[in-house]
């Protein structure tokens, strides 16, 4: 059965082998393949693979050649440098974002202390208002009842003071 080529000899046409420098990289239908073949001669590439000593580096150095060739696809005048741009000032208006954030924690931490001031200033002058009010029912009771002592005294000094009988009759 015939191998399929990878990603990268298929788009040059050449003969591709089960020992291809590519092929760990680059499957027959890898959809970066285009996007990097396009960016850079396979010669190139395999000078670069073969830059690396370990497996580990090799992939990672084609991972982010991948990223590279697709994001110049995507933005083809800016490449990954306006996606880096784009996200320094995706930073940027987020810092600034978080520093009005800290503005308004403060302000609503003083406006908050604030009200819990004036809840224990309104609590005070309740308190006060409600031992006012039960100090003068007291008064009240106390003068109520001097006042019913008084009618009674007068009462009888007027009883005291009148010969007649109370029914008016002689
Ligand atoms: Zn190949």
């Amino acid at each position: 059965m015939k191998m399929p080529s990878c990603g990268l000899c298929k788009l040059d046409h050449a003969k591709c082998t089960e020992q291809c420098e590519f092929r760990p990289f680059f499957y027959p239908d890898d959809i970066d393949s285009e996007a990097v073949y396009e960016m850079m001669k396979n010669q190139y590439i395999k000078k670069l693979i073969a830059s690396f000593d370990n497996k580990e580096q090799k992939l990672k150095c084609i991972v982010s050649l991948k990223m590279d060739a697709r994001t110049r696809r995507e933005n083809p005048l800016d490449g990954n440098q306006g996606v880096i741009s784009s996200l320094n000032q995706k930073i940027l208006d987020l810092k600034t974002y978080i520093a009005s954030l800290d503005e308004m924690i403060v302000e609503l931490e003083s406006e908050k202390n604030a009200a819990v001031e004036l809840t224990d200033k309104l609590k005070m002058e309740k308190a006060d208002l409600e031992l006012a009010q039960s100090l003068d029912k007291i008064k009240i009771k106390s003068l109520e009842s001097k006042l019913s002592e008084l009618k009674v005294s007068l009462g009888d000094s007027l009883r005291g003071n009148d010969n007649r009988p109370s029914d008016g009759k002689v």
